[in-house]
């Protein structure tokens, strides 16, 4: 069901004091806001040893809890790898998938992604599937053809029934991290060559997909690219340690429907 959506990606960040003063923070800003109201729903992804302290800080409010990785395996023999069922039995809700971060640094395939992807969902989970290019992909003009790749791949293992029980967050490399944020019209065209490939398939589960625009986006610049009619939220790095900083990205989608 496509709906407002800001999602925080914690990275390797965070200690339990300094969790708990963030998550404390971020409840008590958002207070127990009705949703309906324009506002976004707000999730946080944590690293996995604070899962079950995001639940305890976290169950009953506003906020959801999700991990930033899923084991691609049910379970048994994968030393060090986290299963879809355990991050269930943390109370998660969302999960990331195909981060380019593990793409990049941990040699995860569009295949191994795709089957992360498989994994999650038969767990109940939402997966946040994460798709992008590089910057060398876009200044060679790629950009379209790698996105349709990593979609692809995702879309032949769990077809258009998985894809409507995910979300899409389009996330070029070279904006992660950098400071660099792609303009609202560049992630535009890019969210719309994806939803306009879903609607080749199934035009009623595209128009319905959530749609995530991730790439340093801070306060200052998310209502400007919430306004995009093909961007719902956004997938959000470094200004999800904020407060005040993701505080204010969530209500962003609300001050975008007021305008
Ligand atoms: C991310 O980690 O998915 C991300 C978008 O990071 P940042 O907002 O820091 O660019």
């Amino acid at each position: 069901m496509r709906e407002k959506l800001v999602a925080g990606n914690w990275k390797m960040n965070g200690d339990r004091a300094g969790n708990r003063a963030l998550l404390e923070g971020v409840v008590s800003a958002l207070g127990g806001a009705p949703r309906g109201d324009g506002s976004a729903r707000c999730v946080v992804c944590v690293p996995f040893p604070y899962l079950f302290q995001a639940q305890e800080l976290l169950q009953g409010t506003p906020v959801t809890w999700g991990a930033q990785d899923v084991c691609q395996f049910d379970n048994g023999a994968y030393t060090g790898e986290v299963s879809a069922r355990m991050l269930v039995d943390a109370g998660c809700t969302y999960v990331i998938v195909g981060h380019s971060e593990r793409r990049g640094l941990f040699g995860e395939t569009d295949d191994i992604a795709a089957r992360k992807l498989a994994a999650a969902l038969a767990a109940g989970l939402t997966p946040i599937l994460c798709i992008g290019e590089t910057l060398a992909e876009r200044d060679a003009e790629l950009t379209h053809t790698v996105v349709a790749r990593q979609l692809d791949a995702a879309l032949a293992v769990v077809g258009m029934d998985g894809i409507s029980r995910s979300v899409i967050a389009y996330e070029p490399v070279w904006a992660i991290g950098t400071g660099r944020t792609a303009r609202p019209e560049q992630a535009q065209a890019v969210h719309a060559f994806v939803r306009e490939r879903l609607a080749q398939q199934d035009a009623g589960v595209a128009a319905q997909t959530t749609m995530l625009y991730g790439g340093s986006v801070k306060a200052a610049n998310a209502a400007e690219l919430f306004a995009m009619p093909d961007i719902d939220g956004g997938l959000i790095g470094g200004a999800s340690l904020s407060v005040d900083e993701f505080v204010a990205i969530c209500r962003a989608p609300q001050a975008v429907a007021a305008t």
